[in-house]
This record gives structure tokens, sequence and C-alpha cells, in this order.
């Protein structure tokens, strides 16, 4: 398969290129805008992204159906689609990759949850409060399906958008129940999801592939650092022990065996004081905690998607280096500068990648690039120290 459709043309499409390109393969995007990162590298003569992008909301079917005229198979960077409204396009042969009865369960985070549990993954416990959009009396779920206590809840907990929440918007953490009430009510009493919160003494990540053919390979376990529920560093790789290790990389395996999933796919999970691992989220694509492939990895997590998704076999994911640390450079202000004297003296910090996203405007908590630092072997202080070092360059005053 040589033409590769993509959903959504933000920067993990754009990272897709430049292995399109080593593979032979061209990379069709559908986006909204001509602003997205996707966009400026189809404008780049001998881009592995066609001219042919088409402009159009992601959810946007009928524009979806122009794609897959002009492709062998569709993937996706981005899961806010519109699942029922591509189901058509199935039934007169389109192929996507993960295919939608593998997205089903996944795009919704309730549904998610539900499906963890049912295949028998850890998760935090977890209900939904579906009530009245607009029916002030309501305090209370109408319903619950799952026996988190509602009359007696343990706060802190965790409430979250069912659909469309990412970089943690739609995520809140209430801390009685006053703010569960009034947060909810802010949502217009939008079915949400309502979770344990996890006291986790980690956050953990694991990027996998599955191919066609069954094959699943997965990519060392990550640590992700988070500040306001935002990734900010991965540390690569986690300084875990070699059974939680082994454990992350099962869940992995029986998640996408289960799922008959093709593609690539990144797992977010909890680790406990105690050791014990939970789930918390499932992205069906490439995910932020995986960019460290790029440079870190013999095969990077854009690569494996585009070989899994064309029917190639799968390429090997070990580590390059001892380790690596990557630091995502977000948005602290709104500006449309592009930062270039900060890029700089970055870049000149030693064994490091500079990844820019191209973005014409900043805004705070915007993913606008990231760093990757290799490591000679894996010490989790060195890298928070290099961390730090890019952090303190990338948010400084001037
Ligand atoms: P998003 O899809 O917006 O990234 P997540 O569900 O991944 O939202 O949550 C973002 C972050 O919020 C997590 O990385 C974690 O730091 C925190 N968080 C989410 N759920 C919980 C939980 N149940 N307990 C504790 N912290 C949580």
């Amino acid at each position: 398969m040589k033409r590769v459709g993509v959903i959504g043309g933000g920067q993990l499409a754009w990272m897709m290129a430049g292995a399109a390109e080593v593979l032979g393969i061209e990379l069709v995007v559908q986006t909204p805008s001509d602003r997205d990162p996707a966009v400026a590298l189809a404008k780049r003569a001998g881009s592995a992204i066609a001219s042919s992008i088409i402009f159009a909301p992601i959810d946007d079917a009928a524009a979806t159906a122009e794609l897959a005229s002009r492709c062998d198979v569709i993937t996706f960077e981005n899961e806010f689609i519109n699942l029922e409204a591509l189901d058509s396009l199935v039934q007169q042969g389109v192929c996507f990759r993960p295919g939608l009865e593998v997205l089903a369960p996944l795009l919704d985070k309730y549904d998610q949850r539900c499906y963890l549990e049912d295949i028998g993954l850890p998760t935090p416990s977890f209900t939904t409060l579906e009530g009245e959009a607009g029916n002030q009396e309501v305090n209370l779920p109408k319903s619950f399906t799952h026996p988190l206590n509602l009359q007696n809840l343990d706060f802190p907990v965790v409430l979250k958008a069912r659909r469309g929440g990412y970089d943690g918007q739609g995520t809140f953490i209430i801390q009685d129940s006053h703010a569960l009430e009034s947060t909810w009510q802010r949502l217009k009493y939008a079915p949400v999801l309502l979770e344990e919160f996890v006291p986790f003494e980690r956050e953990l990540a694991i990027i996998a592939a599955r191919s066609a053919a069954g094959e699943v390979v997965t990519y060392p376990v990550v640590e992700t650092q988070q500040v306001d529920q935002v990734c900010r560093r991965v540390l690569v790789p986690a300084a875990i022990t070699p059974t939680v290790e082994q454990e992350v990389k099962a869940i992995a395996h029986k998640l996408l065996d289960s799922l008959q999933a093709v593609g690539v796919f990144g797992i977010e999970l909890f680790l406990t004081a105690s050791g014990k691992v939970l789930v918390n989220e499932i992205a069906p694509r490439t995910h932020n905690s995986g960019h460290f492939t790029l440079d870190a990895c013999e095969t990077s997590q854009f690569e494996q998607q585009l070989r899994a998704v064309s029917g190639l076999p799968l390429g090997n994911p070990d580590l390059k280096s001892g380790g690596a640390v990557m630091v995502n450079l977000l948005g602290y202000e709104h500006s449309q500068s592009d930062y270039l004297a900060k890029r700089q003296q970055l870049a000149q910090l030693s064994h490091t990648h500079v990844h820019w996203y191209g973005k014409t405007e900043s805004r705070p908590g915007r993913k606008l690039g990231h760093v990757t630092v290799l490591l000679e072997t894996a010490n989790r202080a060195e890298a928070e120290a290099i961390a730090q070092t890019i952090e303190s360059i990338w948010y400084s005053e001037d």
C-alpha cells in the first residue's frame, strides 16, 4: 500500500512524514486548517505529504470519502471522529486501520474503562454520571452503572468529560461534593466519567504496535511527568522493577490482541506506592509519550504506524542509546513568535534533537515542539537534571 490517508494534520501527521519518505509512502491528509503543522510540509517540494490536503473538519465523513478515493488505507492521528458516519464507507470497502470496531470502545472514556474491565485489565474504580442538561435540580446521578459508592464518596475524586478531552482539558480533580456539583453543572450535566483519585507514585506509558498479521511489538516502558494534567517530560526507560515492566508489557499485549488492533497505540498507566499498575488511558494512535522514539529507537512510532497500517513487517522498537529524556515545549503566553533564539540555545546542548512543529500561534499549554536528549546510560537523576536545564531555557523570561 503506497498511499496512506491520515485523518488529522497536527504534529503527529507532521512527524509521520519523514518515515513516509523513507518507506516510499505518500500521505494524504484530512485536516481543517491551512495553519496545521502537516500542511506546511505539504507545501515543501519533495515532501511525502502530497499536495492533496483535504481541508475539512476531522469528523467530516464526506471529506473522508474523498480521502478514501485518493488512498489505499486510512489511519488516524486524531480520534475525534464520527464513527457512525464513517460506517457507510466501510460498507463501500474503505479500509480503516485501526478498524472502526477497534475504535468503538475507546473513543469515550467511560466506554474505555468498561472495555478494560471486561477484558480483565486493572483500572481505577469508576462510574458514569448521567443527568438531564439544564436541570438545575440534578445533584445526584439519574443512573450509575458501577459500584463506585456515590452516596459516600471518598474525596478527592476525578471527573472527566467522556469525549473530546485532551491534555488534561476536561479532567477535573474534585475535592468535595460542592465542587462535584458545580463542575458537573459547568459541563451542562453532560454524561461524565467519575473515578477514584489514584495517589500514584509515578505515571508510566508504553507504545505498542500490532501488525495485520497479528505480530505485537512494544517499546520500552517510560515514565511521564505531568504538570496541571499536561505531560511535561518523558524519562526513558522508566526506573521500575522487571516485574512492573513485564506487567505493563503484558497489559499492552493483552489489550492489542483483544482489540485485534492494527496500528500503534499509546497506553498511559498509574503505578502506586504498593507496586500496583492501573491503566489510565488508551490512545488509538501515536502518542506524545512516544516522541522519544524518533531519535532514540531503531524504528520510530511514526514509521511503525505506517508499517502496521500498510501491511509491512513491524520494525525493531529497541533503544539505540542507553536512555533518553523528552521535554515538551509548551506555550506559556499568547504570541506569534517562532522562539528561534531559544531553539538555537536548546540545539547547542549535547546529544540534543529539537523538533519544532511550526505552529504560527502560541498560547499557554499548547504543544509547540519537543526536545529529545540521548543518554549514554539509563539514569533518572541525570534525565531529570537535563529536563530542568531545558525547561529553564524554554520558560525563561527573555
Ligand atoms: P487527558 O485525556 O486529557 O490527557 P487523562 O485522563 O490522561 O486526561 O488525565 C490527565 C492527567 O490527570 C493524568 O496524566 C494524571 O496526571 C491526572 N489524572 C487523571 N486521572 C487521574 C486519577 N484517576 N487519579 C489521579 N490523577 C489522575
